[in-house]
């Protein structure tokens, strides 16, 4: 193995999603996709593209997007970022939001660069970076302490560490908002502190949005492509398995100036070259069909979160009912609770894994029959046991299935 991927350690997904097919646990809230179908119209038109009358929707299509999908990205995004985006040459569509991560940092990081990561992060943002050779500099959101309910607000960066990451060297931040996995809907304030600060050491914001409609009221998404000075400096990242509910399509994109995109293209043309056809222009179809019924309260975009609302509070009762301490999210579908509470209760000695989340997160999955996230796998060497007394739990799955975690981890207790 070439040295610039390191050890080559399995990543926590491949582990937990082997896992998952060992341990067979009677509810798995690890990996972040729902157990329920995606929107019928959806569903539909791929069904009716793939075989209706024209063939040359399974064929290869323009390789940067297929013409119908980056036509309606821009109509979708233009009015959000207030800026009249040119789907050509200002969008590209990726092989999911992951490829549009690898397109971003392997087009614009180079050897000895120094990109500021904010932890936990979504673990193959320091992977990229290192394969890319830059040198991730991290920082963590740290909870602030509170007396009564603790929300995913209450993680907070502290400024002047944040400053004196910024250097020379600097060449870019990733920032992820709605948050993977605390749920931080970051504030227009927070916002506001990172762009200026990539203004004055014009350093590249790369802004992963792929939970950009699961964002509970009345906290708002903020793209901070949107905010003065910063469209210029700014790459923002979706997914349609996040907005559609169709996380097996594998479908992202990445939309910014053209100058910055030309980067992420000579990637992408190198590696996979062109994404799917029919899935594409099903996409396409769906934001169509979404944009045509926006203001109405039945789009999707707004129903999916006022859908998962419910679920998110029905994880977190269960989940402090049962000993865990949850970090209410503003946003996203994950919840990260405190488990050492139950220490007492579990034997962690019987696992052999280095950090603590991962012996408590195999134990349960054996013993309670639910699976989490160990979370240490979101944060780099030096600050993994920042992580180590946390699950993430994901609630993007049907009421029965949370019900079945309820009477589980009541049993376990
Ligand atoms: N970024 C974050 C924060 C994620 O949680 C995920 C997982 N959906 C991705 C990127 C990758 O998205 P996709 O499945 O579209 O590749
Ligand atoms: N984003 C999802 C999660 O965090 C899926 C992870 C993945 O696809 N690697 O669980």
């Amino acid at each position: 193995l070439p040295a610039r991927y390191g050890t080559g350690e399995k990543s926590v997904w491949v582990e937990y999603i082997q896992l998952a097919a060992e341990y067979k646990p009677a509810v798995n809230l690890g990996q972040g996709f729902p157990d329920y179908h995606a929107p019928e119209h959806v569903t539909k038109a791929l069904a009716e593209i793939t075989t209706g009358e024209n063939p040359l929707f399974n064929q290869y299509t323009r390789g940067f997007g297929h013409p119908r999908l980056v036509q309606n990205l821009a109509k979708l995004y233009s009015p959000l970022v207030g800026k009249e985006i040119d789907p050509n040459n200002e969008i590209l569509v990726t092989s999911g939001a992951y490829e549009a991560l690898f397109s971003t940092i392997m087009g614009h990081v180079d050897e000895g660069d120094e990109v500021i990561v904010i932890e936990p992060f979504f673990d193959c943002y320091e992977f990229m970076i290192k394969t890319a050779g830059g040198i991730p500099r991290c920082i963590a959101l740290k909870p602030k302490a509170t007396s009564g309910t603790m929300t995913s607000a209450d993680w907070v960066l502290d400024e002047a560490e944040l400053v004196s990451l910024f250097n020379s060297k600097t060449k870019m931040l990733i920032l992820n908002t709605p948050h993977n996995p605390l749920g931080k809907v970051f504030t227009a304030q927070e916002l506001e502190t990172i762009g200026n600060l990539c203004k004055k050491y014009n350093v590249l914001c790369v802004s992963d949005e792929v939970y950009e409609w699961m964002v509970y009221a009345p906290n708002k998404h903020i793209r901070i492509a949107s905010m003065p000075g910063m469209w210029e400096r700014t790459i923002t990242i979706g997914s349609a398995g996040k907005t559609f509910s169709v996380t097996g399509w594998k479908t992202g994109w990445a939309y910014g100036p053209a100058n910055l995109m030309r980067n992420l293209q000579v990637v992408h043309q190198n590696c996979v070259y062109t994404c799917c056809t029919p899935i594409q222009e099903a996409v396409a179809r769906s934001f169509e069909f979404e944009l045509s019924r926006y203001n109405s309260p039945e789009c999707y975009f707004f129903s999916l979160a006022r859908e998962l609302l419910s679920k998110r509070d029905y994880l977190v009762k269960v989940l402090r009912e049962n000993g865990f301490n949850p970090t209410v999210p503003d946003g996203g579908y994950f919840i990260v609770a405190d488990w050492t509470k139950l220490e007492k209760k579990i034997d962690l000695q019987s696992e052999s894994d280095k950090y603590k989340d991962y012996r408590f997160t195999k134990k349960f999955a054996k013993e309670a029959g639910v699976l989490a996230i160990p979370p240490s796998a979101f944060y780099s060497e030096d600050h993994k046991h920042l992580g180590e007394n946390f699950a993430r739990f994901c609630f993007i799955k049907k009421d029965e299935n949370l019900a079945l975690a309820e009477n589980l981890m009541k049993e376990w207790n």
